[in-house]
């Protein structure tokens, strides 16, 4: 297909050779690779606007600092929310995580009061809620997925009393690649007073949405993941209640003034941002967003991403004794992400077998270990698109997977 032809040609990471062999780059949901806008953009910031932010009269910070709210204009708008005060930049999803569940957590929990959270959530949106449940004798509930990897949105209204004081559930899962009805849950959640925080790690690639729309209350993501360098993350929350939290962390830049006696905070968003943040990599968020947002406006692309999924799955169906982990009745409800199991074979002797064929995949208890444990298994193996993997390199993966199992048996 001549759009994924030009869309590879920006990613110089998909045109290299490991072992001898062409890369096929099926790890997408650990991060993504870049595109040249990015490359560029990081390149030129680190070679010659490399001044810090917000703290200089001088014309490399302003620049700097441009570039760098740029970024933040840039989320804003691919976000879809309201202004620019409500996106904070962190170092990554997790820290936007422990952000939240910390600050909010000291602010509006105590004792007896309860956190819901998926059984599909990565450690990052589960052991932050634990350092704080713990440290104030809250409880966690945990709402469970069934075979197929989905939520029951019947059994969350049930679960919902006057003790829950927050909800914090993944847009979709890393491990099933299950969308979860996040606006349904907030429907609920809100009619009984209840804030909803979205894990949208692996939901900002694939989920066309506004946080808006959705109307969550806290939204976080990984620059890392959706084409922007490491280092740089997103936490998105409604004005009213960033205003009431508390700061994470103190230091230079998230002041208004200090003293040794007192010292007041600056305005949102800075009075979450201390210290120098990464801002290259936030200002690097704006190409890696208008990249995303050209794939995700095109009709053209959420075809073939569709057409991908289905024919990997098909693919994967095929093989004998494989179970594939994350099946919604509703097809579309299905991001390109596939976890699975072989029976008489060990994920990770799999994993390492198709990295010796070229191809790159993850595998193990994937950062999610209780839902893993849940479906009985030692870790599984995870392959993830990207709109620019194509059908060749389905093919090579899944012939690659057929020699690895033959071999292993
Ligand atoms: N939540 C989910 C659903 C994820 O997939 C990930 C990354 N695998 C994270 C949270 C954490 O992201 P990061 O490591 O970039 O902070």
């Amino acid at each position: 297909m001549e759009t994924i032809n030009q869309i590879r040609a920006q990613f110089s990471a998909l045109q290299q050779q490991v072992y001898g062999k062409p890369l096929v780059y099926f790890d997408n949901a650990a991060t993504s690779q870049k595109p040249l806008t990015v490359l560029e953009l990081q390149q030129r910031m680190s070679s010659g606007i490399n001044a810090n932010i917000h703290r200089a009269v001088h014309k490399l910070s302003a620049d700097a600092t441009e570039l760098y709210e740029t970024g933040r204009d840039e989320v804003r708008k691919y976000l879809g929310a309201d202004s620019r005060e409500q996106i904070i930049f962190t170092s990554g999803a997790t820290a936007s995580l422990n952000l939240v569940a910390s600050s909010f957590g000291h602010q509006f929990l105590k004792n007896g009061d309860k956190v819901i959270l998926s059984e599909a959530e990565h450690h990052s949106n589960i052991v932050p809620w634990q350092i704080i449940c713990e440290r104030v004798g809250a409880q966690i509930m945990v709402l469970p997925v069934n075979i197929r990897g989905e939520i029951s949105v019947d059994q969350f209204s049930e679960m919902l009393d006057e003790k829950v004081k927050i909800v914090a559930i993944t847009h979709a899962s890393n491990v099933l690649g299950v969308v979860n009805p996040i606006k349904e849950i907030v429907q609920i959640a809100h009619s009984k007073g209840v804030p909803v925080l979205v894990d949208g790690a692996q939901g900002i690639i694939h989920c066309d949405f506004s946080v808006k729309d959705l109307d969550c209350d806290f939204y976080v993501f990984s620059g890392h993941k959706i084409y922007a360098p490491t280092g740089i993350g997103i936490l998105y929350g409604k004005k009213e209640l960033l205003e009431k939290m508390p700061p994470y962390m103190g230091g230079g830049d998230m002041v208004d003034t200090v003293t040794f006696e007192k010292t007041t905070y600056a305005p949102l968003p800075l009075k979450f941002e201390a210290g120098t943040p990464n801002f290259i990599g936030a200002a690097c968020l704006a190409p890696a967003l208008q990249f995303a947002s050209s794939v995700r406006q095109s009709a053209e692309i959420k075809l073939y991403e569709r057409e991908m999924t289905a024919y990997m799955i098909k693919e994967l169906e095929n093989i004998e004794g494989l179970t594939i982990w994350g099946n919604p009745s509703n097809r579309e409800l299905k991001i390109p992400v596939f976890s699975f199991t072989v029976e008489g074979t060990h994920p990770s002797d799999l994993a390492q077998l198709l990295d010796k064929m070229g191809v790159a995949v993850r595998s193990g208890l994937m950062c999610a270990e209780p839902l893993i444990r849940k479906f009985s298994a030692v870790g599984m193996v995870r392959a993830s698109l990207a709109p620019y993997n194509t059908k060749e390199e389905i093919e090579i993966f899944i012939a690659g997977l057929k020699r690895a199992i033959k071999m292993l048996r």
